[in-house]
């Protein structure tokens, strides 16, 4: 197909990221109405829930991952797409700076991009609370290529502490799995890497496997702050059976290649440094804000006083702009930065897009009708009417209400088939642990997957690891 101009008579629409926020709006969003250009470093879109599971191979990364061009196939009104990363926004001027980080890079590979209305789901990055050695020596648990880092790592200890001769001290340091962060990610994934071991480790590599250790560290008293305390208590009491060592009140100061230092808060309160040698380190502490948001908030007076992403208001627009929304992650509109949130805040503002298109269409459609009034004064009642009955239409769609959030419950896998949840259910809230609620969670997931395809691959994977098990090439 030939390649469309932009159509002059539409506003462009900008919106920055694949991930839930601007993927939930674009699923929804009635393209025609906008001229419609998608920019992300990541060409496809990302179901995070999963991306534990693909530590350990229960599932193959490309079962949760959605190629951002089949969405763009399915929508009526074409939608331009350009890989490429933001790296500052001009309210002033009203453009977007963009760069082509990828591998491969043309004669250009730096531009900008205008925009009339832009929306910004760019999530966020990695917090390390500029805690020397985390960026050097640790994986993160965010994106595919996170998973996919672990997975070999840990195949890649495990291989090498299986190695001819390696000393005692050394086998042990090699299969300590150290995760540091008590959220739902770090819970999440040390609960994976158990099963990795008992089910898989533990039966191809049985010399060593009595050395294999996860401990999760987290500075706060307890793992799973946002769950109800039952649960908390469940997560921690699984923990123990599966052998997991969790340490709280331990704050981590400094890794370094081979070993973690915390300081411990002992029940007396007194301070105690601590050493933990290491094979793997995972460093799950949550979010801070992206380079290219901060830049941008450092432009906006208004934003002055945010610290933890950009300020918006009750309809998602940023506060002290007039065209700029935002969604997930990089917003703050009073909720967790979860998936939910993300995409509940999408699907908010491809209504209020839609909504504006249609207001806008009514508008102009009002003042042609009311300047054809004075050129066929014979006709005045019947065009009257026709103003009315459009006024009227405006009236019922101007009335769109703030975003509000719709709290479905959390969920999260805690190991060896079972999971925990807080679920609100006929206006109840139900906390519920254990196998039955890890199918639950199974069966949620899988509801929620991006695609039917998606949604095969991953039972596929499912029984696939079930009836062979995990496959240990560390590639
Ligand atoms: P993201 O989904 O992170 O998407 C951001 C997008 O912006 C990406 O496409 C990225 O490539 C792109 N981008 C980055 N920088 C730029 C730039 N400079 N310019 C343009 N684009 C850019 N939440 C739940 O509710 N339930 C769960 O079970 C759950 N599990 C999780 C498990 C893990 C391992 C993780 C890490 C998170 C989990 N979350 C979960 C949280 C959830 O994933 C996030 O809250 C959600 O992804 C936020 O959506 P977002 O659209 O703001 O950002
Ligand atoms: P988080 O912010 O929820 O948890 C990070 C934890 O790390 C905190 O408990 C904090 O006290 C601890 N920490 C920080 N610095 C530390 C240090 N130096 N030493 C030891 N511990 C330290 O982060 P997350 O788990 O990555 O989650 C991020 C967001 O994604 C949250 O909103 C979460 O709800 C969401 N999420 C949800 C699910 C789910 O629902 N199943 C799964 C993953 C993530």
């Amino acid at each position: 197909e030939p390649q469309v101009d932009p159509d002059p008579s539409k506003k462009t629409l900008v919106i920055l990221g694949t991930g839930w926020g601007s993927i939930s709006l674009l699923k929804r969003l009635d393209t025609e109405n906008y001229n419609v250009i998608v920019i992300s470093p990541r060409n496809y879109f990302l179901f995070t829930p999963l991306l534990p599971s693909c530590t350990n191979g229960t599932i193959e990364h490309r079962s949760i991952m959605e190629p951002v061009r089949t969405i763009l196939r399915q929508k009526k009104g074409r939608v331009k797409f350009y890989e490429a990363e933001a790296s500052s926004i001009d309210p002033e001027r009203k453009v977007v700076r963009i760069f082509d980080n990828s591998e491969i890079r043309g004669d250009i590979t730096e531009t900008e991009v205008p925009y009339d209305m832009l929306v910004i789901g760019v999530g966020a990055e990695n917090a390390t609370f500029g805690i020397p050695g985390v960026r050097e020596h640790s994986c993160f648990l965010k994106e595919i290529g996170d998973a996919q880092k672990i997975r070999k790592r840990i195949m890649d200890c495990v291989e090498t502490a299986a190695f001819k001769d390696q000393s005692p001290e050394e086998i042990d340091r090699l299969l300590h799995m150290v995760v540091v962060g008590g959220g739902p990610t770090g819970v999440e994934f040390a609960g994976e890497l158990q099963d990795f071991f008992e089910e898989d480790i533990k039966k191809l590599v049985p010399e060593i496997s009595d050395r294999f250790r996860v401990t999760l560290i987290e500075a706060l008293p307890s793992v799973l702050p946002m769950f109800s305390k039952q649960l908390i208590e469940y997560t921690e009491s699984t923990f123990k059976e599966e052998k997991i060592n969790i340490h709280t009140k331990t704050m981590v100061k400094k890794v370094t290649d081979k070993t973690v230092e915390a300081e411990v808060t002992r029940p007396d309160g007194t301070k105690e440094t601590v050493v933990f040698p290491y094979g793997l380190l995972v460093w799950a502490t949550g979010n801070a804000v992206r380079p290219v948001v901060k830049d941008l908030m450092a432009r906006i007076p208004a934003q002055k006083n945010s610290r933890r992403g950009l300020a918006v208001n009750e309809y998602l627009v940023v506060q002290g702009t007039r065209d700029i929304w935002a969604v997930g992650d990089c917003a703050v509109a009073g909720y967790a930065p979860t998936a939910q949130v993300a995409s509940q805040e999408g699907n908010f503002l491809a209504r209020l897009f839609n909504n504006m298109a249609k207001t806008e269409a009514l508008e102009s459609k009002i003042r042609e009708l009311s300047s054809s009034l004075n050129l066929q004064p014979g006709n005045s009642a019947a065009i009257s009417r026709e103003i009315e009955e459009h006024e009227r239409q405006l009236r019922r769609i101007k009335d769109i209400k703030p975003f509000y959030y719709s709290h479905q419950g959390s969920l999260a896998y805690i190991g060896s088939e079972k999971a925990v949840a807080d679920v609100t259910w006929f206006n109840g809230n139900v906390a519920a642990a254990g196998s039955l609620t890890f199918l639950f969670w199974r069966s949620a997931y899988i509801s929620m997957c991006f695609s039917m395809r998606n949604r095969l691959l991953v039972i596929n994977d499912w029984l696939k690891s079930k009836v062979f098990g995990r496959d240990l090439s560390r590639e």
